[in-house]
């Protein structure tokens, strides 16, 4: 059975996050969203709202599943018997972010990490700036799945 770790901070999750994780479907028989906690980290949303708009999203996939973490991905990966991490790129940072963490995790672990480009429609949407339109009163329903909507 292959299983996978999408792990992120989803605060809140996107609509680039969402396409990663409806195409990672097809390749994964099971998708864990891990929204990691990172206690020197301020984030917009609470843990248990970041969590809901990612199960809302989900509620009739029955292969991805929402839990929280705390510590190393590898570490979860191994608890979860998972044998992958899925992360998405957008850009060449990304890349270059990634390739590092990547290179990391091969080291320490045995876990593959699997890549998805972004569609091209939301390869533009970030957690971050997004968070500015919604402090600053934007209209972002075309950034966000709906369920980021019904707060
Ligand atoms: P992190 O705090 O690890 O950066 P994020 O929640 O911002 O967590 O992102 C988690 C993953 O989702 C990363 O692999 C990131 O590249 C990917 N991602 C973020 N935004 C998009 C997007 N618009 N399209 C596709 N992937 C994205």
């Amino acid at each position: 059975m292959k299983k996978a770790v999408f792990p992120g901070s989803f605060d809140p999750i996107t609509l680039g996050h969402f396409d990663i994780i409806k195409r990672g479907i097809s390749l994964f028989d099971e998708i864990v969203i891990a929204i990691g906690v990172n206690a020197d980290k301020k984030y917009m949303f609470s843990l248990e709202d970041r969590k809901r708009f990612i199960e809302e999203a989900f509620k009739d996939e029955p292969k991805v599943s929402v839990i929280t973490y705390k510590g190393l991905t590898i570490d979860l990966c191994k608890r979860l018997k998972a044998d992958f991490i899925l992360r998405g790129l957008r850009n060449p940072a990304d890349f270059e972010f990634e390739k590092a963490i990547a290179h990391t995790n091969r080291t320490l672990s045995n876990i593959e990490s699997v890549f998805l480009l972004t569609a091209a429609s939301t390869s533009f949407i970030s957690s971050s700036i997004l968070r500015v339109v919604i402090i600053n009163g934007g209209n972002y329903r075309q950034l966000v799945p709906d369920s980021v909507l019904l707060k």
